[in-house]
């Protein structure tokens, strides 16, 4: 068994934010400059990537190193071991179960860094993508599953209008996606990262790239939704439902005096005179908000996107888990 997983120790960040892995061990007050032979510690405290090489208290001539562990013994002392010295002096076995406790301690404690930093994220998560966006995700599916119902058998869709290919959102069940990714995100920041158990914590990781793509892709339809949506465009809608030749529902929009949206549907003819025609509809789009870029989660928590580079560790589990399904 490898004591140090290939590739991990490698990725190891000195000053990580963690406080398991660090650049000055010479700076710790009341190291033991030496370690009787035979001494096995009880747990590694941290380790370290030095500048200037460090004496290790286990080797007989303290032989210098720049990578190794800062030790705590049963007795209360610490002090510092080379990084390729702990298999002769505690037993490959030893070495190795004190390594993964360590890597164990460390893996977590970037974990909870992370929820932390993607948290730290959220507040200008939501300004961005404030209730004004919401609220006219909800009004603008409507009004597109509106027009999609009425137009789906025409060339509508197929016309040179700025946007119009949004009315593919108009199928019936398209989710609301930005305001579900948003309902995600709220849901994060109620988490305790120091306290929160590991599972909870990778359930957000691994949530993250789900909830970054339906936030980027509710958005891109918004952003087409009201480019559609502009007065001046969707006058080019209206203009097509005129020209039809067989009767078909008139859309129109209007602004009220609060400058508020609204579509007007005017039902087509009904197909039999004995029927009675519906009744025109009006449905309230409001004020078209901005609609912003979206530069990805990872992006508004400073240090989650190096995270997810380094926790290959965390795909691994995703593998066995699948794996395990499979069985
Ligand atoms: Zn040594």
């Amino acid at each position: 068994m490898r004591h140090v997983r290939k590739g991990y120790a490698g990725a190891l960040r000195v000053d990580d934010g963690t406080g398991l892995v660090i650049s000055r061990p010479d700076l710790q007050p009341d190291l033991t400059p030496v370690v009787e032979r035979g001494v096995v510690p009880v747990s590694y405290l941290n380790s370290y990537v030095a500048e200037a090489e460090q004496p290790c208290a286990f080797c007989a001539k303290r032989t210098p190193h720049k990578r190794g562990y800062t030790v705590s013994l049963a007795d209360g002392r610490i002090a510092l071991c080379g990084h390729c010295c702990a298999d002769r002096f505690f037993g490959r076995e030893k070495a190795a179960a004190l390594s993964s406790d360590y890597l164990q301690r460390h893996r977590l404690a970037m974990l909870r860094q992370a929820v932390a930093n993607l948290q730290a994220g959220i507040a200008v998560v939501l300004n961005i993508v404030g209730e004004d966006i919401v609220r006219f995700e909800h009004r603008a599916l409507q009004a597109l599953h509106l027009v999609h119902r009425s137009t789906r058998n025409l060339s509508l869709r197929r016309s040179p209008i700025a946007g119009i290919d949004v009315l593919l959102a108009g199928e019936a069940g398209t989710p609301a996606r930005v305001s579900q990714a948003r309902e995600r995100i709220l849901s994060w920041a109620r988490i305790d990262p120091t306290s929160a158990p590991p599972k909870q914590l990778l359930a957000v990781m691994r949530e993250l790239a789900n909830v970054d793509g339906q936030m980027r892709t509710g958005l891109r339809i918004l952003s087409d939704a009201a480019t559609l949506f502009r007065p001046e465009n969707f006058k080019h809608v209206t203009d097509f439902c005129r020209q039809q030749r067989r009767p078909i529902d008139l859309f129109s929009l209007s602004r009220d005096p609060d400058g508020q949206l609204m579509l007007h549907r005017q039902p087509r003819a009904a197909a039999w005179p004995s029927r009675t025609p519906e009744p025109p509809s009006v449905h309230r789009i409001g004020s078209l908000p901005r609609i912003p870029d979206w530069l990805g989660l990872t992006s508004y928590g400073t240090g989650v996107s190096e995270f997810l580079q380094e926790a290959d560790w965390m795909n691994t589990g995703t593998r066995k888990a699948k794996a395990r399904r499979r069985k």
